[in-house]
C-alpha cells in the first residue's frame, strides 16, 4: 500500500526505473513482503477496477482517438470522499452577509428550480418540489423551490387547500423553513388515499411559471418525475466547470502540445477549489482539438439528464443520484473565445461576450469609440448557432466569399462548423464541375441530405449544453486578463521609456518595498529588471501592488495616473468576499473607468486594438453572476499543468492520452482511499482501514504531495515565542509597554515573543501595520510583544504594544490613499498604547511617504548569496523620515477588511472624468489623425515592399489581409511584450 503511495504521488512523479531500484532496496534491506515490479503493477490494476476508474476510448468525428476519464464517476468519487462530501453545497443561497460564493451569487439562480437540487431529505423522507407535502402544522403546501436564506434551507412554496370538491392550489409563495416540512406526497397519498382530486387541469408544466405568469394555476405532475428519475434515491445538481487549453507535454523549450481538460466540482467552497487536491483531470491528447473533446465530454453530462450518477453520499450514508451541469468555462481568452465560437481578439468584432467593434470607420466615430469603453449589445449562443448554421448553408452552395464576410461582419467562426464548410465547398464545387448544367438549388439539396446523415457535431458542441451560454458563461479571467494583460502592458510602456538609470533607480526603490502585509514571495528586482521581458503571473501581482510607489520623477503624469488607475482595480478585483453587491459593482465601474479612460489618454488606439481593454466592463457582470472575480481564475488549473507534465514526461510515448489517463486515474485512486472514501464490494459501500486513513491525517508530507491543505484552526491571541535561549527576561519597567501603562504588570518578568495571531488568522510581527481594537479601533504599528514569564491572576497571557498613528481625513494629494500620522501631540504616552493580544484584528500593507520626504537610494545592504552576507552591497531607499506613511490600497491581502475599517469617505473612489462621454468624443477626434496617419504610412510602406518583390522577380506578393486567427491577439501581445519564454512563443505558432 505505501508503495502504492509513494507511486502515486501527483507532485512526485517517479519513473518505473526508480521504482524499480526502490524495490530492489526493499529487498536489499530485507524487508519482508517486497512484491515483484510486474506483481506491484497487477496489484494496482485490481485495485483500479475495485474503486479507480478505466478511461474510456473515444473517437470522434474527425477520427482522432483519444481517452477521457469518465466525469460522472469523478463526481461520484467525490460523493463517496467524506473529505469532499462534507463540504457540498446543493441550493442557491440569499444572503444578507457578504457574497463569496457562487451559490450566492446570481448563476445558479438562473436556473429553473426543477433543473437545481429539486429535492430536500428530511429523516428519511424526500420533499421534492412541485409535489404536495405538508408542515407541522398540518397545512399543505406544494414547495416550488429550495433555497438557502442566510445558510438556512427554506422552500418557496404555495398553500393548497384540501376540500371535496378538489383540492385548490394558491397563488401567494411565501417562504417557509425546511425543517418545518412533516409529511411529503407518499405520506399524504396512504393518508388521502390512493389519489388526489384536485380542482385544476392536470399538467406537467412545473408550478413555478403558471404561479408566477398567469391567474390560473395548473397542477403539476405528481409524484415529481424526478422522483421516479431517482429511483428512490436522493436527488442531487453538481455544478461542474470544464477548464481546457493547451499545455506542453514536456519541460524543456521543444513545445509538445497536448489540448487538456480539468474540472472541478462547483459545490464546494471557493477557497477549497484552490487546493490542487480538488482540481480532477478528465483528457489528454496531442491530436484531438478541444471541441472533439468537449463533444465526449457533452455526451458524459447531458446523459445524467435521463440516467443521474448513482453515488454513495459519504456524509449522509445515504445512496443518491446525481445531475450534472456546466454553468461556466473558465479559460485564458484565446480559449474561451475558441468555445464561444468567436473569431478572438483580433477580429472586427474582437469581443465574445458583446457585439461591440466593427470596421475602423465606426470605432474611430465619436459614439463608436465612446461605446468601445462599455459592454455592448450581449451575443446569445442561440444567435450565434443560427449564424454558423447559416454559414454551413451557405457553404453548400459553393461560394466562399459571403461566407468569409459574413464571418468578419459578425465574429463568429468556429472549429467544428470550419471544418464541415470547407468539405461542403468542395463538394459543391466538384458536383458543379462534374455537372455545370445543375442548378446552385438542387446542389445545396443534395448536400445538405448529406450532411444530415454524417454522424458528431456540425457546429460546437458546447452550444448544445442546456443551460450554457458559451457567450455569457466565459467569465473574463483575471490571471490572463489583469496580471498578464493589462498590468504586462503598463509595465512594458514603463521600462521601455525608461533610460538604464532611471530602471536602476527603479530596481533600488522596488527593493526597498516593505512587504509586510502583502503575502507576496521576497521581491528580487533586480532580476525582475534583468527580464523585464519574461515576467510571469507572481511578478505582475507583485508590482500591481508596489510599483505605484516608487514612480516620482520617472514617469509622465498620464502614465503616473494609469500606473495609479490599474493598482486600484487589481485591490478590488482579488477580493474573496464581497460585502455589498451594488456598492461592489459601481465602485468596480468607476475603476475600470478609469483604467481605460487612463490607457485612452496613453494612446487611444490601445481601446480599440486590445481586447483585453475592452473586456474589463464585462467583469462586473460576471461579479453579479459568479460571485468574486477571482473565483473565475484558472491559477490553480495552470498549477495542475505541473503535475500533467511530470505525467507526460514519464508517459510511455506511445498511446499518451490513455497512458497519462490511467495514470491520472490512479492518483485519484490513491487519493481516494487516503481520504477514508467509500467503494463498493458485492454491494456492500467499505473504505479503507484506519491505518491507511492515518496517513493522509498525520503525515503532512503526504497532505503536500496531494495537494491538500488541511482547514486551519485560527487562534487569535497566539503568541510565538523566540528559542529559549535567545529571550531575555525583562521587569515590566524596562518594557517600552510601561512608558503607556503604567498600571505595572510588575509581579511577573516578561519575555519578548516573535509573532502574534490576528483575528483574521495573520501572523504579525514586531514591525507589522495593524488594526486593532478594544473600546474603538486603532491604527498602529507593532513595537513590542509580550509574554508573561508566569501566568498569574491578573495579568494578561499576552500584551502587544502599538505605535499609534492616526488617519488624515483627506487622502493623499498624489497617490489618492490615506494617509497615516503620528497624533500630534508629542507626548509618548499617547504614541504607545498596549493592547491584550487578542485584540489585533489584522495585518494590513503601509508605505513609507518616500515620495513626499525624497527619501534617496543611499543606505547599503550587504547581498547574501549562498546563505552568507558576502562584501558585495545592494542599494536600498534610506527613509527621510519615520513620520509619513500612506495606507497601501493597492495590496491585495486584506483589501475588503481594510475598507471595511476606514472611513467610508477615504475608500470610496473618483472617476476620472465625470462626463467620460465628451471626453471620449474628445480623444476620438485624435485618435482620427493618428490612425489615417498610421494606416496611410502601411500603405505606403506595403506598396514599397509590393514594388521591391516585384523588381525582385518575386510574384509571391500575397497580402495578408486574410482575417486575424483566435490566437493573433496574443500573439500581439506576445510580439509587443517581446516577453514570454520562447515556449509560449512556439505553442503559439504551432497552433496555426
Ligand atoms: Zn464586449
Ligand atoms: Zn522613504
Amino acid at each position: 500500500m505505501l508503495l502504492d503511495i509513494l507511486d502515486n504521488l501527483p507532485r512526485l512523479r517517479m519513473s518505473s526505473n526508480q521504482f524499480k531500484m526502490i524495490l530492489w532496496i526493499l529487498k536489499q534491506c530485507n524487508v519482508a513482503n517486497v512484491p515483484s515490479y510486474s506483481t506491484f503493477r497487477k496489484m494496482q490494476t485490481h485495485m483500479r477496477a475495485l474503486c479507480g476508474s478505466e478511461p474510456k476510448s473515444y473517437t470522434s468525428s474527425v477520427g482522432n482517438q483519444f481517452f477521457v476519464n469518465d466525469i460522472r464517476e469523478t463526481i461520484a468519487r467525490d460523493f463517496a470522499n467524506p473529505e469532499v462530501a462534507k463540504h457540498l453545497q446543493f441550493y442557491p443561497e440569499t444572503t444578507t452577509g457578504p457574497i463569496s460564493e457562487v451559490w450566492q451569487a446570481a448563476r445558479w439562480k438562473e436556473y429553473k428550480p426543477s433543473e437545481l437540487t429539486p429535492m430536500y431529505v428530511r429523516g428519511l423522507r424526500q420533499f421534492y418540489i412541485d409535489e404536495v407535502a405538508s408542515l407541522e402544522n398540518g397545512v399543505f403546501v406544494i414547495p416550488i423551490a429550495w433555497y438557502k436564506i442566510d445558510g438556512v434551507l427554506h422552500a418557496n412554496a404555495v398553500d393548497v387547500t384540501p376540500a371535496t370538491t378538489g383540492w385548490t392550489i394558491g397563488l401567494d409563495v411565501r417562504t417557509i423553513p425546511a425543517a418545518e416540512f412533516a409529511l411529503n406526497y407518499h405520506d399524504i397519498l396512504e393518508r388521502v388515499g390512493d389519489n388526489i382530486a384536485w380542482a385544476g387541469q392536470r399538467s406537467s408544466i412545473s408550478i413555478l411559471l403558471s404561479a408566477h405568469n398567469s391567474d390560473h394555476c395548473t397542477v403539476p405532475e405528481m409524484p415529481n418525475p424526478l422522483r421516479q428519475l431517482a429511483e428512490g434515491d436522493d436527488l442531487y445538481v453538481v455544478m461542474v466547470p470544464i477548464w481546457a487549453d493547451d499545455v506542453s507535454g514536456n519541460k524543456s523549450k521543444q513545445y509538445n502540445k497536448h489540448i487538456n481538460m480539468y474540472l472541478a466540482n462547483a459545490n464546494l467552497p471557493g477557497q477549497l477549489l484552490q487546493q490542487e487536491y480538488f482540481v480532477r483531470f478528465v483528457s489528454t491528447s496531442p491530436h484531438a482539438t478541444s471541441p472533439e473533446q468537449f463533444s465526449a465530454i457533452k455526451e458524459q453530462i447531458e446523459a445524467t439528464r435521463t440516467k443521474p450518477i448513482p453515488c454513495y453520499n459519504a456524509e449522509t450514508r445515504r445512496q443518491c443520484r446525481v445531475i450534472l451541469r456546466v454553468p461556466s468555462l473558465p479559460a485564458d481568452n484565446p480559449q474561451q473565445s475558441e468555445e464561444a465560437s468567436h473569431m478572438g481578439g483580433n477580429a472586427n468584432c474582437g469581443c465574445r461576450r458583446c457585439k461591440a467593434g466593427g470596421p475602423h470607420e465606426l470605432t474611430e466615430s465619436d459614439e463608436g469609440y465612446h461605446s468601445m469603453h462599455y459592454a455592448g449589445i450581449p451575443r446569445l449562443a442561440a444567435e450565434t448557432k443560427k449564424t454558423l448554421e447559416e454559414q454551413i448553408r451557405m457553404a453548400m452552395y459553393g461560394v466562399e466569399a459571403p461566407i468569409s464576410r459574413l464571418q468578419t461582419a459578425t465574429g463568429v467562426k468556429d472549429k467544428v462548423a470550419q471544418y464541415w464548410i470547407d468539405i461542403l465547398l468542395q463538394k459543391s464545387r466538384e458536383i458543379k464541375a462534374n455537372n455545370p448544367s445543375r442548378t446552385a438549388d438542387s446542389i445545396a439539396a443534395e448536400l445538405e441530405a448529406w450532411l444530415l446523415e454524417q454522424p458528431g457535431d456540425k457546429v460546437n458542441p458546447l452550444l448544445d449544453i442546456s443551460g450554457l451560454d458559451p457567450n455569457r458563461d466565459t467569465p473574463v479571467e483575471i490571471l490572463h486578463t489583469i496580471l498578464l494583460g493589462i498590468i504586462k502592458y503598463v509595465w512594458y510602456i514603463l521600462h521601455s521609456g525608461w533610460s538604464d538609470a532611471q530602471r536602476d533607480l527603479f530596481v533600488i526603490r522596488l527593493q526597498s518595498t516593505d512587504i509586510d502585509g502583502l503575502t507576496i514571495p521576497p521581491i528580487r528586482s533586480a532580476y525582475m529588471m534583468q527580464y523585464r521581458n519574461g515576467l510571469i503571473g507572481k511578478h505582475f501581482k507583485t508590482l500591481m501592488q508596489t510599483m505605484v510607489f516608487h514612480m516620482h520623477d520617472l514617469v509622465s503624469p498620464e502614465l503616473f495616473t494609469l500606473v495609479k488607475a490599474v493598482s486600484a482595480l487589481g485591490a478590488l478585483l482579488w477580493v474573496h468576499k464581497i460585502d455589498d453587491m451594488t456598492k461592489y459593482g459601481s465602485d468596480l465601474t468607476i475603476l475600470i473607468g478609469n483604467v481605460l479612460d487612463a490607457f485612452g489618454d496613453q494612446d487611444p488606439a490601445k481601446i480599440l486594438l486590445k481586447i483585453k481593454l475592452h473586456l474589463l466592463p464585462h467583469i462586473v457582470d460576471d461579479a453579479v453572476r459568479f460571485g468574486p472575480p477571482i473565483r473565475n481564475s484558472t491559477e490553480v488549473f495552470e498549477c495542475f499543468n505541473a503535475i500533467f507534465r511530470l505525467c507526460s514526461i514519464l508517459s510511455n510515448h506511445q498511446a499518451p492520452s490513455r497512458d497519462i489517463a490511467l495514470k491520472f486515474a490512479s492518483m485519484d485512486r490513491v487519493k481516494h482511499m487516503l481520504s477514508r472514501g467509500f467503494w463498493q464490494v458485492n454491494g456492500d459501500w467499505v473504505c479503507a482501514g484506519p491505518s491507511v486513513r492515518a496517513v493522509l491525517k498525520g503525515m503532512p508530507i503526504i497532505q503536500r504531495h496531494l495537494g491538500w491543505v488541511p482547514p486551519r484552526t485560527i487562534v487569535p491571541g497566539q503568541m510565538r515565542l523566540a528559542a529559549k535561549s535567545k529571550a531575555h527576561l525583562m521587569r515590566w519597567k524596562d518594557t517600552q509597554a510601561s512608558s503607556s501603562d503604567n498600571t505595572g504588570f510588575n509581579s511577573v518578568r516578561w519575555r519578548s515573543a516573535i509573532s502574534v495571531t490576528a483575528q483574521s488568522g495573520d501572523i504579525c510581527r514586531e514591525n507589522s501595520w495593524v488594526f486593532a481594537r478594544d473600546s474603538e479601533i486603532t491604527i498602529g504599528r507593532i513595537c513590542e510583544l509580550l509574554v508573561p514569564e508566569t501566568r498569574s491572576e491578573g495579568i494578561p497571557s499576552g500584551v502587544v504594544t502599538l505605535e499609534r498613528f492616526s488617519v488624515l481625513e483627506v487622502l493623499h494629494p498624489d497617490y489618492g490613499m490615506p494617509v497615516l500620522r503620528r497624533p500630534a501631540d508629542q507626548c509618548r504616552s499617547t504614541v504607545l498604547a498596549t493592547y491584550n493580544h487578542k485584540d489585533v484584528m489584522f495585518r494590513f500593507s503601509v508605505q513609507h511617504d518616500c515620495r513626499l520626504v525624497k527619501c534617496s537610494p543611499t543606505a547599503l545592504r550587504r547581498i547574501v548569496q549562498e546563505r552568507q552576507e558576502t562584501s558585495r552591497t545592494e542599494q536600498l531607499l534610506e527613509h527621510g523620515d519615520d513620520e509619513h506613511f500612506v495606507i497601501n490600497m493597492a495590496a491585495l491581502h486584506n483589501a475588503t477588511l481594510l475598507r471595511r475599517n476606514l472611513p467610508i469617505a477615504l475608500t470610496t473612489p473618483r472617476a476620472l472624468y465625470l462626463d467620460r462621454k465628451t471626453h471620449h468624443y474628445q480623444v476620438a477626434v485624435g485618435l482620427r489623425t493618428s490612425q489615417d496617419l498610421k494606416r496611410a504610412r502601411t500603405q505606403a510602406k506595403r506598396q514599397a515592399t509590393l514594388k521591391a518583390k516585384r523588381t525582385g522577380d518575386n510574384v509571391h506578393g500575397s497580402d495578408e489581409g486574410s482575417e486575424p486567427d483566435i490566437e493573433s491577439e496574443e500573439e500581439e501581445d506576445e510580439a509587443e511584450a517581446q516577453g514570454v519564454p520562447r515556449q509560449r512563443k512556439r505553442r503559439r505558432v504551432q497552433r496555426k
